[in-house]
């Protein structure tokens, strides 16, 4: 029997196979304890930006190890990484009008904060009626019940329903499995105004916020249309919803901006990160809240006890916060935004050679910034998902990890990956498909 439960594992297949157990890492590559070297073509699980083993973060974890590992933020309490943290974001996320920054433990946690912020924020706008939240289909935001209840991945939530009674779900904008118009070129952005039926249909007074990752990752990295997200931002707005951008995967340099939301011109009430703000060196989640949230929140304050009722041990866990600030000064120091549209302009037109030259196998890929899918054409008679997997276990064997979801191919490298790297990940990706005919 394992006595390690594995998350998201087929711990039967586990008994029998074992995990492979990774020994050490550097740059984009991470080695098993066999020796067996792999290039990692999805950083971990969309997170190592700067790659692995970089000695400036060990460096920086180290010295705040030697100053002070630990001590509580509850309050009035605080320590330095966690305020000069607070305030690089807050710089950094500027454009997107962010003010303030809440810090907890991961991705969930971040989303679970929102969610919260965004009910309590209603109340004290004496509006108490606003309690439901909207999220998507094909959503992933964590594995917390609410973070769950507005997650769209059927097979993730069935098994814990019921879920908060109060999540309602929209359509995503997926072009290639779209509700509205299956199999039609033409886009109408029906998906876009579905969301304000559903808001005109639950009532505008009873709608707290929607939730959105900009580029839905874990879903199958759906890009939405060019103007999706600003038309839905655009339906929050007029009937008072607040708008959460999911962050945890599109944050930090993935889509060669610091943001999705950058990326796709909004600006949103409340954003959530995790994943790239240490680039995995030590697990850390923010949610960050535009002035006007923040400012309602303070003119309700009391004398005594916290405006809200919410905080993790661990918030603003200094050596989690002193990773996170030696990770940006790299990203900033290597410019590694614009290599990430460089050299995800170099794998986007690698993929669309694929696409040519596997036009029986291949849907079709796409790469914005260092962020990708491949869809597979399903085999005839093969349920949906198998080839997938399929074909990244190929790969795997070659020594090259994609993640399949589905019959998508997820790609997301570290954003410091080479040209000569990137012809690695396209090699094994035709090998396999040459392979499999
Ligand atoms: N939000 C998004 C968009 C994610 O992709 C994930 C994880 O993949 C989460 C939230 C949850 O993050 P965590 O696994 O750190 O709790």
């Amino acid at each position: 029997m394992l006595s390690r439960w594995g998350p998201y594992t087929n711990m039967r297949m586990m008994t029998s196979s074992g995990p492979i157990v990774i020994d050490h890492a550097q740059g984009v590559y991470v080695w098993d304890e066999s020796g067996k070297k792999y290039l990692d073509a999805h950083a971990g699980l969309w997170l190592a930006n700067v790659g692995y083993g970089r000695a400036e973060i060990h460096e920086a974890i180290g010295k705040q190890a030697e100053k002070l590992s630990w001590f509580s933020s509850f309050g009035g309490f605080a320590n330095r990484p966690s305020l000069d943290l607070a305030e690089r974001l807050q710089a950094l996320f500027a454009p997107e009008n962010m003010a303030t920054v809440f810090f907890s433990n991961d991705g969930s946690e971040a989303v679970e904060t929102a969610l919260k912020l965004s009910r309590e924020y209603w109340k004290l706008m004496g509006k108490p009626g606003k309690t439901k939240l909207i999220g998507r289909q094909y959503a992933y935001h964590g594995v917390t019940m609410g973070a769950l209840s507005v997650a769209g991945i059927t097979p993730n939530r069935r098994l814990f329903e019921p879920l908060l009674a109060d999540a309602r779900h929209a359509p995503a904008p997926y072009r290639n499995h779209c509700t509205f118009h299956p199999g039609d070129s033409q886009c109408t952005m029906a998906c876009a105004r579905e969301l304000e039926r559903i808001i005109q249909f639950e009532g505008p007074d009873t709608v707290a916020a929607f939730i959105a990752e900009p580029v839905q990752a874990a879903g199958g990295v759906i890009f939405p249309p060019a103007d999706y997200l600003a038309q839905v931002r655009s339906i929050c707005q007029q009937y008072d919803v607040l708008f959460i951008a999911d962050e945890v995967v599109t944050g930090f340099g993935r889509l060669g901006e610091w943001s999705g939301s950058r990326y796709y011109h909004i600006q949103p009430d409340m954003m959530t990160f995790a994943k790239g703000i240490t680039s995995g060196y030590l697990p850390l989640g923010a949610t960050a809240v535009s002035a006007p949230i923040f400012e309602v929140f303070l003119q309700n304050s009391q004398d005594r006890g916290p405006e809200f009722r919410h905080g993790n041990t661990y918030s603003g866990h200094p050596l989690a916060c002193a990773a996170a600030l030696a990770n940006i000064d790299l990203i900033e120091k290597e410019d590694l935004l614009s290599r990430a549209q460089e050299q995800g302009r170099y794998l986007n037109e690698q993929l669309q050679k694929l696409v040519r030259e596997f036009s029986e196998d291949i849907v079709d890929a796409q790469c914005e910034g260092l962020l990708g899918r491949v869809e597979l054409h399903p085999h005839e008679g093969q349920a949906a998902g198998i080839q997938g997997e399929k074909v990244s276990e190929h790969m795997k064997a070659q020594g090259v990890i994609v993640r399949p979801v589905g019959d998508v191919l997820t790609l997301s490298p570290p954003l410091i990956i080479t040209r000569q790297e990137i012809d690695e990940i396209i090699f094994a990706l035709h090998e396999t498909l040459a392979g499999l005919k």
